[in-house]
């Protein structure tokens, strides 16, 4: 088993004190120890040099849409809905080439920003288009990043009262064998898994009631978790509203979406009585600002929510509403909304971490084996250059890895011990290529949509 021995470092490890010159003692994929002052003499130890490096649990990511690489910058000044009825069209024509390079790329930039976990909802499945779902797992296993999979799903199209096109929805029956399927594949519930597969229909406007009582008893018998779009516009709320007279997190009670199994994107509009709701029952949300703000949705109650108790982590969401957005970024950004609604002590530097590591780890059931650094935890740690010429007039390193628009220089990102990133760079992808075939899927995706008759609109304002 290789040993490695962080050394000289600032150490934030989220659970437990700070400690401002320490070493963490890695074995195989899992912390040994960490601790203050050198590190013991271990023979054979690969050693890392923390000097002017801070180091965290490495970041988790709680909603995205890896597809969503190949359709940035469209429908730049749209809300919800009429972002959604202009893009489901264009992704009705993506296939498993699009997918692989856009999940490539997609992975790769959220290691880039401290990423070393990471959940995707794929919920477009075009019919004859090959396996979406295994070449996104496909695209994680190379990188060496943990990944959480959702198998997505729709079944109720505009015929049915929905808002998709009929064109992106599958049938029940085939949506359950798919998703059944996907878990007996790929789940691994192991303590150090690198594959974990949730259910997830995707929102209460494109799919039915059914669909969503099926697939939560299909995902509690195989003892997986649950995720959907939740309570994201105000425009949701009226569709559901008039569509089954309940509000969303109402709706979600009825179905029996509520517990300690399942987490919500977005939980933007919640009541104070949906808050106390999420908080007894364990549920957790996921909290996309960067996306939120890019649509106009809104501003989460996020610190209301820490402080009655609820599990809140982080998500970049789609990269179709949150263009190139990191993960890192999300901290600084969770902050200034919660800071601009509710006043400067909203939430602080050392929250915003907590909730990307320890809440986004909450979120996938993975909070004995990521999310803080403690013994006996998989070693899944992001080493940032604090320090450096720029940042080193910030004493507090927290502050300077949370408060700046610009991310620290990743030194080194370690998943259960594996180098993934090292000096900004790719360590286990050819990382300009990563980028490029990212670029070539959008390309393709457009060309595809251009021949069955779908035009992406390049709309930019002015
Ligand atoms: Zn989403």
């Amino acid at each position: 088993m290789s040993t490695i021995l962080v050394e000289n470092v600032h150490i934030a490890p989220v659970v437990g004190p700070e400690i401002p010159s320490g070493h963490i003692h890695i074995e195989g994929d899992r912390i040994a120890a960490l601790g203050a002052g050198p590190a013991p003499a271990v023979p054979d130890a690969v050693r890392i040099d923390g000097t002017g490096c801070l180091a965290t649990p490495g970041l988790v990511n709680t909603h995205h849409h890896l597809y969503q690489w190949a359709s940035q910058g469209l429908a730049q000044n749209a809300t919800l809905f009429e972002w959604l009825v202009e893009l489901y069209e264009i992704w009705a024509a993506m296939d498993a080439e699009v997918v692989r390079g856009a999940a490539g790329a997609g992975l790769g930039y959220l290691a880039l920003s401290g990423c070393t976990t990471s959940s995707d909802h794929h919920y477009v499945f075009p019919k004859g288009r090959g396996d979406l779902f295994a070449a996104e797992i496909e695209a994680a296993r190379e990188l060496g990043i943990r990944f959480h999979p959702a198998r997505g799903s729709m079944d109720r199209g505009k015929s049915q009262g929905g808002l998709p096109p009929d064109v992106v929805v599958e049938e029940l029956d085939e949506i359950l064998a798919a998703t059944a399927e996907a878990v007996d594949t790929y789940h691994d519930p192991s303590f150090s898994s690198k594959l974990r597969v949730a259910v997830a229909p995707c929102s209460p406007f494109s799919v039915s009631a059914d669909l969503m009582i099926e697939a939560a008893a299909l995902a509690r018998s195989k003892g997986v978790r649950l995720h959907t779009h939740l309570a994201e516009t105000l425009d949701e709320e009226e569709h559901c509203l008039a569509q089954v007279g309940l509000r969303p997190v109402d709706y979600m009670e009825r179905l029996g979406w509520l517990g300690p199994d399942v987490w919500f994107a977005h939980a933007v509009h919640l009541s104070d009585t949906d808050i106390d709701t999420f908080a007894q029952t364990g549920t957790g949300s996921a909290h996309c600002p960067s996306s939120n703000g890019r649509l106009g949705a809104g501003i989460a109650r996020v610190s209301e929510m820490l402080r009655r108790g609820a599990v809140v982590g982080l998500g970049v969401d789609g990269s179709a509403s949150a263009e190139l957005t990191s993960l890192s970024g999300e901290m600084r950004q969770a902050l200034l909304f919660q800071r601009a609604r509710y006043g400067p002590t909203a939430l602080t530097a050392r929250q915003a971490l907590e909730i990307a590591t320890l809440g986004g780890a909450r979120n996938l059931g993975r909070q004995e084996e990521i999310g803080s650094l403690e013994a006996g935890k998989l070693a899944d740690i992001a080493l940032w250059r604090t320090g450096g010429a720029f940042a080193s007039a910030v004493t507090d390193p927290v502050c300077a890895l949370v408060f700046g628009s610009r991310q620290p220089p990743l030194a080194r990102l370690l998943v259960g011990g594996e180098t993934v990133v090292e000096d900004d760079e790719l360590r286990t992808v050819a990382q300009d290529a990563l980028g490029r075939a990212g670029g070539e899927a959008h390309r393709r995706l457009l060309r595809l949509a251009g021949e069955r008759g779908s035009v992406a609109r390049r709309e930019v304002g002015r």
